[in-house]
């Protein structure tokens, strides 16, 4: 078995789709596949808009809807012969007027909740999977359309869901058809409730590694617009390039600290399964692109690679009993987990005067005021200092599975940093060393990355500054 995800650029127009079924074709290949599509690219977003506007009661929601329509309609024109669209169209049609009355019920109500919210933007990849299937079948590929809300279970987290594994490997053990070829919608699932969720932004990349590790397969190909991983991000820095082998760790590490070419939990559930991962280019299908397993060849790079996260707020709790004081980070954490946020970075000073931690800017004024609530007391008593918030701050991460053995790489980056003004709010190791991340302003992000990528993977006699001895 092998699975494929497409992302949204890779099923962008009909000319995208039709690239996405030549490299399905090259292949040739002898055993089953499950395709995963995203949907078309930069609909999630306008299907989100399509909710915002509507819980606003402006009724510009449905100039959206139209264009979305007419968006879909056009590339089954393109892909399809004349004489068999009409039951595609027709089906697509039905989608929408089902997506034009949800939307008016939100329009009514000005109100609207987490799970309808997620039926709404399930509508990306309901229709983008029906398309691709419908062009496959008159383009040499004949295949079975599936809804992956029939074999991936959730918890009701509706716009963040995490698979409940065992219940969704007995579904696509117990119900994936019998067909060479499946297609299958990403992102969305069905918590056991029965309602629609999805899995998180990004979050296709998710169900096709659930699917992969559901049938044991023995690869899964996660199909983009870039040639693999690179060493950063290619808009930040142009002299990023592709990372040739990576260990899961480090591909984890790298996502989860911004690389967004890979949904960081991807990942686990291959982890577990021992399946490796293949990250290539649709639009360059000739170059290898990224593998990531348990065994990567050895590399000469020590840093295999550099993240950056924008739009962090970093909180401060600080006072002057916190010494020896036990329960307080506890408390910190607790208060906003309770708030369901997300907390990337930690970090307490050594004299244990202050902890700081590192959160999207958009959870920042949501934690800011569930901690002051847990900390009311302790602030009346003076004990505890009122927390203060910064942003917008960015998380840089360096990782590599190398570091451990490097002494210095971290006296490196602070001292060319500091050497051009670039201020180091935090700092933290994680206890693998497998990775050092620290926060700096906003303005300053994307000189960091650059200073730091041509420090350690273009040195001045071109090899890396730090390499394996
Ligand atoms: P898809 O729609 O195919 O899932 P995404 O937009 O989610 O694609 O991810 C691909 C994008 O990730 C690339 O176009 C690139 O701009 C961005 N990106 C950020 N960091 C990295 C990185 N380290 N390596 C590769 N791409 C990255
Ligand atoms: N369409 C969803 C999104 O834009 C899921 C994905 O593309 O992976 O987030
Ligand atoms: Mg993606």
């Amino acid at each position: 078995m092998l699975v494929l995800k497409f992302g949204g650029t890779s099923v962008a127009n009909a000319n995208a789709i039709m690239q996405m079924a030549s490299v399905i074709r090259d292949k040739n290949y002898p055993g089953k596949m499950v395709v995963v599509v995203s949907a078309m690219s930069g609909v999630t977003d306008m299907l989100i808009k399509c909710f915002q506007k509507a819980e606003a009661h402006d009724d510009s929601y449905q100039d959206l809807i139209q264009e979305l329509e007419k968006k879909h309609m056009e590339a089954i024109e393109q892909l399809i012969p004349m004489n068999i669209q009409i039951d595609i169209k027709g089906r697509i049609k039905l989608r929408f007027r089902e997506l034009e009355d949800v939307c008016k019920g939100v329009f009514l109500l000005d109100e609207i909740s987490d799970s309808i919210k997620a039926r709404v933007m399930a509508y990306g990849e309901l229709l983008s999977s029906a398309i691709v299937s419908e062009a496959f079948q008159y383009n040499g590929l004949p295949n079975k359309l599936i809804d992956s809300r029939d074999f991936i279970v959730t918890d009701s987290n509706y716009l963040n869901a995490k698979a409940d594994l065992v219940k969704t490997y007995q579904q696509i053990n117990d119900k994936l058809p019998d067909a060479a070829l499946i297609v299958a919608p990403g992102f969305i699932a069905r918590s056991e409730s029965g309602k629609t969720t999805v899995l998180g932004r990004g979050g296709s990349d998710y169900t096709a590694s659930l699917y992969a590790a559901g049938t044991q397969a023995d690869l899964l190909e996660i199909w983009s617009d870039v040639d693999g991983m690179y060493t950063t991000d290619p808009r930040k820095a142009k002299s990023a390039y592709s990372i040739p082998e990576l260990s899961y760790e480090e591909a984890m590490e790298l996502a989860y600290f911004g690389a967004k070419v890979l949904y960081p939990p991807t990942i686990s559930p291959l982890v577990a399964a021992q399946i490796p991962l293949l990250l290539k280019n649709t639009f360059n299908p000739s170059h290898q692109g990224t593998l990531i397993s348990n065994n990567p060849a050895p590399s000469q790079q020590v840093i295999k690679g550099l993240s950056c996260i924008d739009n962090i707020a970093m909180i401060t709790l600080s006072g002057n009993v916190m010494v020896g004081v036990p329960g307080i980070a506890m408390r910190m954490f607790k208060a906003v987990a309770k708030e369901n946020i997300n907390i990337y970075f930690i970090t307490q000073s050594s004299s244990e005067h202050s902890i700081t931690i590192g959160l999207a800017e958009a959870d920042g004024n949501r934690a800011l005021k569930a901690l002051s609530a847990e900390f009311e007391e302790d602030i009346k008593q003076g004990t505890i200092y009122p927390l203060n918030l910064e942003a917008p701050m960015s998380i840089i991460a360096l990782v590599g599975n190398g570091m451990i053995q490097q002494p210095g790489i971290a006296g490196t980056t602070f001292s060319l940093l500091g050497d051009n003004n670039i201020n180091i709010r935090a700092i933290a190791q994680g206890a693998t060393e497998r990775n050092i991340s620290f926060v700096v302003q906003a303005d300053d992000a994307t000189k960091a990355v650059n200073l730091l990528h041509d420090t350690f993977f273009i040195s001045k006699t071109g090899k890396p500054e730090f390499a394996e001895a």
